[in-house]
């Protein structure tokens, strides 16, 4: 079948590799009809996600046909079409029955090589996936592929922000980055009661794509960030700061973003290792800061029901569709930005 392969620093590849086979009785393999290029795999072509071998197949927003299933899977058979997420888990071991999905003792993540779980990676024709009945969804009947395609990752991980940011009616929410992953915070945060979202990026016109679902638009590198906030906010700073871009130059941004008593989520993915934390501030403003991967399990239900009721429209995003074939091309102009979101069709 076809893939997309990393290669080393700044490469990937369309190769022919052979089709995944069922490997646990409770795996199943999809035939994968949508997947897309994620700000995550931009860390794999940029080098900097250890563990990633050439020839590995990359990718792991997917959604698609469950074509075979081994004989423990229950919730599934042959001809359903199914979202995946990103990251597995096993469904019931200790982390999991506490709903930390992402701290599973059995964590992976597709695409992402020996250190997340040695799992092949969806920017291919068939993706085998673990634990079939806890890393698949059914997709609703009226939803399209494209539709639940970022409920597997982008646009849960966003929503999962803002739910951790325990939001309140009425707020005000900074968006620092308006990449796709902050677009969706951008919408996530007002499905959850936002009442402004002031949404920040270095780009105008990735900052002017938030203002069009309805974010004020902060445009980092022709005015200061903080004066910004500072001045719509009435000199307070936000109540909640999501933080969607990844390193300690945005999260300290955050820090300067947030009122008193005000919250921060970043989810952002950095391998850098350490970050000088503010401490005497946060404990006198009262800081509540959290770092962490997304939990799409405890999320992903909620977000396919949000799409569905029309409340979010992940869609809006979507700046190219290519087939697979064109998938080397795809990555070139996400990482160059020239794209927002790209969307490979293997059957195209
Ligand atoms: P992206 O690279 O497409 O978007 C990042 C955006 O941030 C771009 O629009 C860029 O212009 C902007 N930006 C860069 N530096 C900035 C700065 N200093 N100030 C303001 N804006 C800045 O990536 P994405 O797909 O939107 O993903 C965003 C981040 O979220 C990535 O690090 C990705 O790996 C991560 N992510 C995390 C999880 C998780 O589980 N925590 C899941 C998915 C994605
Ligand atoms: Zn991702």
């Amino acid at each position: 079948m076809k893939a997309v392969t990393y290669r080393g620093v700044g490469q990937v590849a369309l190769e022919e590799v052979p089709e995944p086979a069922i490997q646990q009785p409770d795996d199943a393999i999809v035939k994968v009809t949508r997947c897309a290029i994620c700000g995550s795999d931009l860390h794999i072509y940029h080098g900097h996600i250890p563990g990633m071998v050439p020839g590995f197949v990359c990718g792991h927003e997917f959604t698609g046909v469950l074509v075979e299933a081994g004989p423990a899977v229950r919730a599934f058979r042959a001809g359903d079409r199914v979202v995946g997420t990103f990251h597995t888990a096993c469904g019931h071991c200790a982390m999991c029955r506490k709903g930390a999905y992402n701290q599973c003792r059995e964590y992976g993540v597709f695409g992402y090589g020996v250190a997340f779980g040695n799992l092949a990676g969806s920017q291919a024709e068939f993706v085998r996936v673990p634990h079939a009945d806890v890393n698949l969804r059914p997709i609703p009947e009226e939803l399209g592929d494209e539709q639940a395609l970022f409920c597997g990752d982008i646009l849960t991980t966003a929503y999962g922000a803002v739910r951790n940011a325990h939001l309140q009616p009425g707020e005000t929410v900074a968006v620092i980055g308006c990449g796709p992953v902050g677009l969706m915070a951008v919408q996530s945060a007002f499905a959850q009661g936002a009442a402004r979202v002031l949404a920040i990026d270095l780009l105008r016109d990735r900052a002017e794509l938030a203002e069009r679902l309805g974010a004020v638009p902060v445009v980092a590198s022709e005015t200061n960030p903080v004066a910004q906030v500072n001045k719509l906010t009435g000199g307070l700073g936000a109540d909640v700061v999501i933080e969607a871009v990844g390193g300690p130059k945005t999260v300290a941004l955050a820090f300067e973003l947030v009122r008193g008593g005000g919250r921060i989520v970043a989810v952002g993915v950095t391998t850098v290792e350490s970050f000088a934390f503010p401490l005497a501030t946060s404990l006198t403003r009262d800081i509540a800061f959290r770092i962490g991967l997304a939990n799409i399990h405890r999320d992903i239900d909620a977000t396919l029901a949000l799409v569905a009721g029309g409340r979010i429209d992940p869609e809006v995003i979507i700046s190219h569709r290519l087939p697979l074939t064109e998938a080397v091309e795809g990555y070139r102009m996400f990482d160059s930005r020239e794209a927002t979101k790209v969307v490979l069709i293997p059957d195209a």
